[in-house]
C-alpha cells in the first residue's frame, strides 16, 4: 500500500537517511522531470525520496481527490522509497521564513545527501519560487538553536531536473541513460490522466508524443536511446571514471 505523507515534517517517523530527495512543486514535476532517473536508482538499490510541494489543484480537469489517486498509481510506477506533500498551497507558493522552515525541516528529518530542485529558469512563478524556497532552506537545514525538528543537517548536493515551461534550448550538465527505465517514466506520467489526457490535443504531437521526442534528443546526445538532463551550479564531484559511458 503506497502512502502519501501529509501530516508536516514533525511526524516523520526516524528513518534511514536517503541518497536523495527530488522535491517537486507539483505532484508530476518529478516524474515529468526525472521519472527515469528516479526507477533506474531505485532499482539499483537507492533511498529516493519525493515531496510534492502543493496539490497541484485546482487544474481544469482536476480535483483533490483525483489527483491524489493519481499520484499514488504514478509512485507505484516508479517505487521510491518515501513521497510526501508539504501542503503548502497552490498557484500562491511563496518564499517566506516560515516556509523555508518548513522545508528544511523535511531535510532535517530525512537527511537526503543530495537534493534535486526544478531548473531556475521557468515561466511558472510556482517552480521560480519552488527553486529559490529549496536553495534557502537547503542552506537553512543545517542551522543550530531553532525550533526546526530533527538534528542540523546540510544536503550535501543540490542538482536540478528539468520541468519547464519555457522552451528552453537546454544545456544540460550532465545526461542520464534511462533507455532501461523509459517506460517507468512514461506510465508513471501516463497516471496523471486529468493532466495530460483529459481535455489534450489527441492530434500529433500530442503531450506524450513531445516527452518521447525530448528524451530521444536527450538519449542521442550520448549516443542512448532515451535520456534525461540534469544541470548543476556547482562543479560534480566524481569517485572514479567506471560510471561514465
Ligand atoms: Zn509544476
Amino acid at each position: 500500500m503506497i502512502q502519501i505523507h501529509t501530516d508536516g515534517p514533525d511526524s516523520i517517523e526516524p528513518i534511514e537517511p536517503l541518497d536523495f530527495l527530488v522535491v517537486a512543486p507539483h505532484p508530476d514535476d518529478a516524474e515529468i522531470g526525472m521519472g527515469g532517473t528516479i526507477a533506474k536508482m531505485v532499482n539499483q538499490g537507492m533511498r529516493v525520496g519525493i515531496l510534492d510541494l502543493t496539490t497541484g489543484e485546482p487544474t481544469p480537469f482536476g480535483s483533490e481527490e483525483i489527483r491524489r489517486a493519481e499520484t499514488i498509481k504514478a509512485t507505484g510506477c516508479l517505487n521510491p522509497t518515501w513521497r510526501g506533500n508539504a501542503g503548502l498551497t497552490n498557484r500562491e507558493l511563496v518564499h517566506t521564513i516560515d516556509t523555508r522552515k518548513h522545508i528544511a525541516s523535511y531535510f532535517r528529518m530525512l537527511r537526503p545527501r543530495w537534493v534535486f530542485a526544478p531548473y531556475f529558469h521557468d515561466a511558472h512563478p510556482d517552480h521560480v519560487v519552488a527553486t529559490d524556497l529549496i536553495e534557502a532552506a537547503r542552506f537553512y537545514a543545517k542551522l543550530s538553536k531553532t525550533d526546526m525538528p530533527g538534528e542540523r543537517f546540510h544536503p550535501e548536493r543540490l542538482y536540478y531536473y528539468f520541468c519547464v515551461h519555457l522552451r528552453l534550448a537546454v544545456q544540460p550538465d550532465w545526461i542520464v541513460d534511462i533507455s532501461e527505465t523509459f517506460e517507468q517514466k512514461l506510465a508513471s506520467i501516463q497516471a496523471y490522466e486529468s493532466q495530460f489526457v483529459q481535455g489534450r490535443p489527441t492530434e500529433p504531437p500530442t503531450m506524450i508524443d513531445r516527452l518521447k521526442t525530448d528524451a530521444a534528443y536527450f538519449g542521442n546526445l550520448i549516443a542512448r536511446r532515451y535520456g534525461e538532463p540534469f544541470a548543476t551550479k556547482e562543479p560534480i564531484a566524481l569517485s572514479s571514471l567506471r560510471d561514465m559511458l
